[in-house]
């Protein structure tokens, strides 16, 4: 009998904003996102109270997946993160941050959250306008015929997820090897008006040191050890390619089973079904070696007569393929998949291999496919070694959000600088405009000149709220009234004036340096981020030793840079989450 309840009435709470305990989860929630925040942020332990696996991370996705929260609100932000980083992979903490820092801002400067919410976006053009003009001053155009800056863009996505636990020279090592398999992706043949970008297939292996990692073009397919020291192997990996190869799809165990469901009636004195089957194997086995196939490979199991009988005519023979591979087998060798062994290969059905070899990586023995140059295929494989399993699932992630991030610099070949550089670059660039134009922007808008004053500085604020999310050990982050880059400064070593003892030599990005020394020539102007500065234009990046900096605009090289179109993106999801929560004026929840 079913058991009946009583539908309890729904609850709803007006204005969740002012309540306390949604604004104490909304501040926890900030915290968590910002402590992991960065090359130097912390990681998080996520595991259940009923054991199994444990995952040690700082990135967003698996810590928002983690944080189950009944919270509608947050329930609201996460989702919103989730969705950037399905479609981007890389910037999901920038969004927490940036839109929970919005909301407290907003919070605390008493604005109406209508006008917050108009004032909010209208802020969140200039940006968009800034960021896609020409002479934005936080936009660097990537060459993609100079691999530097790919290296620096995938080198920044990987450093920036500490769980990877790399080393300098590993992390180098990681940001090359992961251009290398892009780069290999990207096929040679100019001609089409479309491009269609290959795969990169990740082989990892725990327990090897990270330098061991490689990147191979073409497969390496998991064979059983007995093959590998077979004759088979010998044969072919001494001769010099290209071999033909067949690629079957269908069972060819010859077991009945497989034929599929029914009863077979066989009537006495007719041959025996199996026989039968097996015959018509061995015929198939004949065809292939008279079109003078050298390797034969089959997504199943494959019968050990019809295997025997191949070995003896010397082709290589693998079984038990997997489905995973059989589409990148068809892209790398041009082969078609054959889903029958009743009829004759067709002659097209054939692919092609370059050359076979046996490679060893630590403790596995692969076999390689290499491509053949015909088909002009974009596969490659690339094997990612760490010392632990946990580490080891750190760095497949981040490399395959650096892949996302290399993918769509070539949309569109632009990155932002990192390092918390843009971030203060557009808020300097918006609090000067913003400042500039309060008095006709309000009067368009229909808001008073010093609301809308009160809403530019909680927008700077936020955003120089994510530049100030990098730092994580007691440290000093600054901006310099010049060309408003973010600095770095150890615990200790800033004086609240400003002027630094102990200046690095460079801003987050690495596009500004300081010129000259501490007490000789011109001191640059600094200010402590986060605090009210007058407004004034970033200046562009060019050589200007008046201030102290240099900007090295003339021969860019910046160390730290940021995916465009993700951070473009993250930027108005953020912002547009924020003015969502804001704009809530009751949540109305079923509570059976
Ligand atoms: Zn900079």
């Amino acid at each position: 009998m079913a058991r009946l309840s009583k539908k309890t009435p729904s609850v709803c709470t007006d204005n969740p904003l002012s309540n306390s305990e949604v604004n104490r989860k909304i501040t926890l929630l900030s915290q968590i996102l910002t402590s992991c925040f960065g090359p130097y942020g912390r990681l998080k332990q996520v595991h259940n109270t009923i054991g199994g696996h444990v995952l040690t991370t700082s990135t967003s996705s698996f810590l928002i997946q983690a944080l189950n929260s009944s919270e509608p609100l947050l329930k609201l932000i996460n989702a919103s993160i989730l969705n950037h980083v399905s479609r981007f992979s890389d910037c999901g903490l920038y969004v927490g941050i940036l839109c929970l820092s919005l909301i407290k801002n907003v919070q605390t400067s008493d604005l109406r959250p209508s006008v917050a919410v108009l004032l909010n976006k209208h802020f969140l053009g200039l940006c968009t306008i800034y960021l896609k003009q020409e002479d934005c001053s936080c936009k660097v155009n990537i060459d993609l015929g100079d691999s530097r800056g790919l290296v620096t863009l995938a080198r920044s996505v990987i450093s920036s997820k500490p769980g990877c636990m790399l080393t300098k020279k590993e992390n180098q090592h990681i940001s090359t090897l992961a251009v290398h398999a892009f780069l290999l992706t990207v096929p040679n043949d100019e001609t089409k008006e479309t491009v269609r970008l290959g795969q990169t297939v990740t082989v990892p292996i725990e327990g090897q040191p990270v330098l061991d990692s490689a990147v191979f073009p073409g497969l390496m397919v998991d064979v059983p050890d007995i093959l590998l020291h077979s004759t088979d192997i010998e044969g072919i990996t001494q001769r010099s390619g290209p071999f033909r190869l067949a690629l079957f799809t269908v069972s060819l165990s010859g077991d009945l089973s497989d034929l599929g469901l029914g009863s077979l009636e066989v009537h006495s004195g007719a041959p025996n079904p199996e026989d039968v089957v097996l015959d018509q194997l061995l015929w198939l086995g004949e065809q292939t070696v008279k079109d003078q196939v050298d390797v034969f490979m089959c997504q199943r199991v494959i019968h050990p007569v019809l295997q025997q009988y191949l070995r003896k005519c010397g082709v290589l023979t693998i079984e038990r393929l997997g489905i995973d591979l059989i589409d990148l087998i068809v892209q790398m060798t041009g082969a078609q998949a054959v889903a029958s062994y009743q009829t004759p290969v067709p002659p097209e059905a054939y692919g092609q291999v370059k050359g076979i070899c046996v490679r060893t990586v630590g403790p596995r023995v692969l076999l390689h496919l290499l491509p053949s140059e015909e088909t002009a295929s974009a596969i490659c494989t690339m094997v990612i070694c760490h010392r632990n399993e946990t580490m080891l699932n750190e760095l497949k992630s981040a490399i395959q959000k650096a892949e996302h991030m290399l993918r769509l610099s070539l949309r569109h070949p632009v990155a932002l600088l990192g390092g918390g550089c843009t971030e203060t670059v557009l808020a300097a660039y918006c609090r000067n405009k913003g400042t500039n134009k309060a008095r006709e922007a309000s009067s368009i808008l229909g808001v008073s000149q010093s609301e809308y004053l009160l809403g530019l500085h909680a927008y700077c604020l936020s955003l120089e709220s994510v530049a100030l999310a990098l730092e994580h050990d007691g440290g000093t982050r600054l901006i310099d009234l010049t060309h408003a880059h973010c600095w770095y400064v150890p615990d200790g070593e800033a004086s609240q004036s400003g002027v630094m003892e102990e200046a690095p030599p460079t801003c987050g990005c690495g596009m500004v340096e300081r010129r000259s020394k501490p007490g000789q020539g011109a001191e640059p102007e600094w200010t402590l981020l986060n605090s009210r500065y007058p407004p004034f234009p970033p200046s562009p990046l060019v050589g200007d030793t008046s201030s102290g900096l240099l900007g090295t605009g003339s021969a860019p090289q910046p160390q730290v840079l940021d995916s465009f179109t993700a951070k473009l993106n993250a930027l108005q999801v953020a912002v547009e989450t924020a003015n969502l929560i804001l704009d809530i004026r009751c949540i109305i929840q079923d509570v059976n």
